[in-house]
């Protein structure tokens, strides 16, 4: 059984479900396998108009279901509403796809004969999904993969799966045929035993990169379509023509909203040290008071709690200098008693009535260390000072340009020096120096005076990321059609005679 706490309050039981059993899940791949054949023969504007009924459910119950997402995710019922207008954007972008799904004509090199290609469903999906985004990230899954023809299965995060369930209900609710929308629950185990059925067709995991690599090498193995969504150590590069006020805002947003639980959430500041005791200072006031406050957001299991208290020790073990936080939040502070128990899939682990809080944190650390290439998942911010007498050179210090040249540069080799790919930001005035960075960074989103979390759903804006971020595959905008698809090039020739191409 799954109990579903929540961490704001791990007294309330927010839902519970049973955990799908293997003749269960045998049963949902038969049916998904089924239902793909007719449902791939619907037209694709008529598919999508169930995804615009869905959206219509989502905009009418809007409050009661960010309540919902609010109470087991623990993020601030303001973000709670944000995402649920998420899924109503998504559902209704995808909708218009279905008038859409574009394939190509091409020129041939005979007479008497076209060339088309088109889009064509593949098969049953897998959906695994991580825990901070449980309504948004299915629903990025969900719309182009229904519009495009394919059924599916979700496999919410055993964390906070009721947010999941809700979406297939509510699709359900549409009146989509049996077995084009299906939700089984459990841990990675289910996951896995999904993925590995010769039955399902295409994966998209939005997890760990770990979880991710160990999906890709099962989906490897079956030649299975597979987009992965995984981690993210995102860097902010702050100039010293930088707006520090706008600088200090978004670091607020990007580092400590959502209790920097997001896997596009600021974890490092890069900065030039003229600006660093200012923006440090400024935004050392700014997050006195947020732990306690009504707008923090819980982390969200006491595993998760401990993980981040252990890396933050690790780094000052390893030299890292504390700014403030530090430490699990007391009792009494609004704050978790540490011997307080995991949120778990155990029944027999009974909570309290505390929530699972970790202050605001900031370290001011050097770039070799461990903390600086591993994810958090915290509220934590590690500072990485780049003072200009180390890159002085007879060239670059000629003049002030020169000299934020020579900081960029070193700025920029800091921050691309992870495993990750997925979101960086640069704060400066100077338009040629921020168009540098954009070219420079190595990661699938890019910010120029924005915090580097808050991505947007539509058209152009693609979410994803690069190196062990994921495998090329993107969500939220127009190529997210291309894991939901296969090509069909078509020749059509109506010559009425034999052309031989390349030789003729
Ligand atoms: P996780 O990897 O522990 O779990 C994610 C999902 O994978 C869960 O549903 C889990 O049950 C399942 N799972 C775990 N092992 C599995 C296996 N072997 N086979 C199949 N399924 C398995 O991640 P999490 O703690 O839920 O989420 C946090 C992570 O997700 C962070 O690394 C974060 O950066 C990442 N994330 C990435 C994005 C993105 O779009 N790039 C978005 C949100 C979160």
């Amino acid at each position: 059984m799954i109990i579903n706490r929540n961490p704001a309050k791990n007294s309330e039981i927010v839902s519970q479900h049973e955990i799908s059993t293997t003749a269960e899940l045998d049963k949902m791949l038969a049916k998904s396998t089924e239902a793909f054949k007719s449902w791939k023969l619907v037209p694709a504007p008529k598919r999508a108009e169930y995804l615009l009924k869905a959206a219509n459910i989502y905009r009418a119950r809007k409050k009661e279901l960010s309540e919902t997402l609010h109470r087991e995710n623990g993020k601030p019922i303001e973000e709670a509403e944000g995402e649920i207008q998420e899924v109503i954007d998504t559902f209704e972008f995808f909708a218009g796809e279905g008038r859409r799904i574009y394939g190509m004509t091409g020129q041939s090199e005979m007479p008497g004969k076209s060339i088309i290609t088109v889009r064509e469903p593949i098969g049953p999906a897998v959906f695994i999904t991580a825990w901070n985004f449980p309504a948004a990230v299915p629903s990025w899954k969900a719309a182009p993969c229904l519009v495009s023809g394919n059924t599916f299965i979700l496999k919410p995060s055993e964390l906070a799966p009721l947010s999941g369930k809700i979406l297939v209900d509510i699709l359900n609710e549409t009146g989509l045929p049996e077995g084009v929308a299906q939700v089984a629950m459990g841990a990675g185990d289910v996951g896995s035993y999904l993925i590995k059925s010769p039955a399902s067709k295409i994966v998209s995991v939005t997890g760990s990169t770990e979880t991710g690599r160990e999906v890709a090498t099962i989906a490897a193995a079956n030649f299975k379509k597979c987009a992965l969504e995984l981690g993210g150590k995102n860097a902010a590069i702050v100039l010293a023509d930088a707006d520090l006020e706008l600088v200090t805002e978004g670091l607020v947003w990007g580092a400590y909203g959502t209790a920097g639980q997001r896997c596009t959430s600021t974890s490092r500041l890069i900065i030039d040290s003229k600006v660093s005791k200012a923006v440090v200072d400024g935004l050392k006031s700014k997050i006195s008071k947020l732990g306690t406050s009504r707008s923090y957001t819980p982390i969200i299991s006491y595993k998760q709690l401990v993980k981040i208290d252990a890396l933050v020790k690790e780094a000052i073990a390893e030299g890292a200098e504390l700014i403030c936080g530090g430490e699990i939040l007391k009792h009494g502070d609004r704050g978790a008693n540490p011997l307080i128990e995991a949120k778990s899939t155990d029944e027999k682990l009974a909570g309290s009535n505390d929530g699972y809080y970790y202050a605001p944190t900031i370290l001011k650390i050097k770039p070799e260390m461990k903390i600086a290439r591993t994810e958090v998942f915290g509220p934590v911010l590690s500072v990485i000072e780049i003072d200009a007498k180390n890159f002085q050179s007879k060239e670059n210090s000629k003049t002030p340009h020169n000299e934020a040249e020579a900081i960029l540069k070193e700025a920029l080799r800091i921050a691309n020096s992870t495993d990750y790919g997925l979101s960086s930001s640069i704060y400066t005035r100077d338009i040629n120096l921020a168009m540098q960075s954009a070219s420079a960074f190595e990661s699938g989103l890019v910010y120029i005076n924005a915090p580097t979390i808050g991505a947007e759903c539509g058209g152009a804006s693609l979410f994803g990321g690069w190196k062990n971020t994921g495998n090329g595959s993107r969500e939220g905008g127009i190529t997210a059609l291309d894991t939901y698809t296969q090509y069909k090039t078509i020749a059509i020739d109506y010559s009425g005679r034999l052309q031989r191409a390349q030789i003729d």
